[in-house]
């Protein structure tokens, strides 16, 4: 059976930027006729946290960003491979199946110079299986940024909803959790 994997760009952006990118826009309809935030897929097997070298987060922050959804019902292993030699080898694997990486962006993966991160989510279609997610952050987060970043990573698209994790402009966003929670 031939399986296709879709690659999912999600970027949140800083207050006051106009959204210019196709994947943004098109997923923008579907959240006019949504009343909670839509999922593109979901885990199967349970995936694990790694931590690049280079990447902009203290391992408290990435505790915070896990205890923030499993408190919300959603499976994440709390065992994160953090800056270690083990990370950097999954990090640089082009397909890092099983696993959510972290690491500094630039100019590429981050796609516009005022995203604060860029998710890449890769769902195997037509059965909606999520099967690695690569997170890139710009700097040391501001509040809000990992666990929005990781809500792409669970599935998660965009929610304009004001004061809503998912919101894609961070001035926007805030702690809602409306249609994330498992529970
Ligand atoms: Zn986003």
């Amino acid at each position: 059976m031939k399986k296709i994997l879709l690659y999912i760009i999600l970027i949140l952006i800083i207050p006051n930027t106009i959204l210019a990118g196709n994947l943004i826009t098109n997923f923008s309809r579907i959240h006019a006729i949504d009343s909670q935030p839509y999922k593109i897929g979901k885990w199967i097997d349970i995936p694990q946290i790694v931590v690049c070298s280079t990447a902009p987060i203290t391992l408290e922050g990435v505790k915070a960003a896990i205890d923030w959804w499993t408190k919300r019902g959603h499976k994440l292993n709390k065992n994160i491979i953090f800056k270690n030699k083990e990370a950097d080898i999954i990090c640089n694997e082009a397909t890092p199946i099983g696993y959510i990486t972290i690491d500094i962006g630039d100019e590429n993966t981050l796609q516009k110079d005022t995203s604060l991160g860029t998710s890449y989510v890769s769902v195997l279609d037509p059965i909606g299986e999520i099967v690695w997610t690569r997170i890139y952050l710009k700097f040391t987060p501001n509040p809000m940024v990992l666990e929005h970043e990781l809500g792409h990573g669970l599935g998660f698209l965009h929610y304009n909803k004001v004061g809503h994790l998912m919101h894609e402009k961070w001035a926007e966003s805030g702690w809602s959790d409306i249609g994330l929670n498992l529970k």
